[in-house]
């Protein structure tokens, strides 16, 4: 693949931006993030075109990379601050754990999937990125490098794994999408002490499941 970021797709991306902003999207460190990020290298190529549509699309394994919008909102739920150490279960494409590293945080993130995993860890350094990636499964969490400042699923669940629970900091926030297959809502979950955990909804969206387990190929 060439790893080709022209004039033109720094213009789209502008653009892309600003769509953002209009939707509400305030975090300016997230915008500039977005702004930087050559999202369409973490396409297949049949939709490289569309890469900068405010849109889901395809990565292969049955998968999806985030509309911007969603990766957006989510991010600016965690409210993060530089250098805390942030979990994302689901890498995919591994543009949600770039923009993650943009905002100068410590990520860790982990992948079901072999073939995901793979394509990631080669794919991520090539562009300058480097995130600990992991190949498991995020309903376990990452119990030897917790706890976690934050914790970002970008698969939506049926319910919220108490492994994540227990490996956010006090004060820490995790952000995972909870529903049936056809609807989730964005749902913070803060732990306020080491057993009181606080609970707030962000409203509807649509995200790939959340399976357990590993996929091997
Ligand atoms: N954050 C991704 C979006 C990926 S879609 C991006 O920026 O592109 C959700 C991803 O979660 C898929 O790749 C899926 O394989 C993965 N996933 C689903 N259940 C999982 C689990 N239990 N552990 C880890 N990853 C999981």
């Amino acid at each position: 693949m060439a790893l080709n970021d022209t004039l033109r797709h720094k213009g789209m991306r502008k653009k892309l931006v600003s769509s953002l902003k209009t939707k509400g999207i305030r975090d300016q460190n997230i915008l500039d993030a977005i702004g930087k990020i050559p999202r369409h290298l973490f396409m297949e190529s049949t939709f490289i075109n569309f890469a900068y549509k405010d849109q889901a699309f395809p990565i292969g394994a049955g998968q999806t990379i985030s509309q911007p919008y969603t990766v957006a909102f989510q991010t600016q739920l965690l409210q993060i601050e530089k250098n805390e150490k942030i979990l994302e279960v689901g890498t995919g494409s591994g543009y949600q754990a770039a923009v993650l590293v943009e905002l100068g945080v410590k990520v860790f993130t982990i992948e079901r999937q072999k073939e995901l995993y793979t394509r990631v860890q080669k794919f991520l350094p090539e562009i300058g990125y480097n995130p600990a990636i992991f190949f498991g499964d995020g309903y376990k969490g990452l119990p030897d490098f917790a706890p976690f400042d934050k914790i970002l699923v970008t698969a939506g669940a049926t319910f919220v794994p108490e492994e994540l629970k227990n490996q956010l900091k006090i004060g820490g926030r995790l952000v995972i999408p909870v529903g049936n297959s056809k609807r989730q809502e964005m749902t913070v979950i803060t732990r306020i002490t080491e057993n009181i955990f606080k609970t707030e909804k962000y409203g509807g969206f649509i995200f790939v499941p959340l399976l357990k387990g590993t996929v091997n190929v």
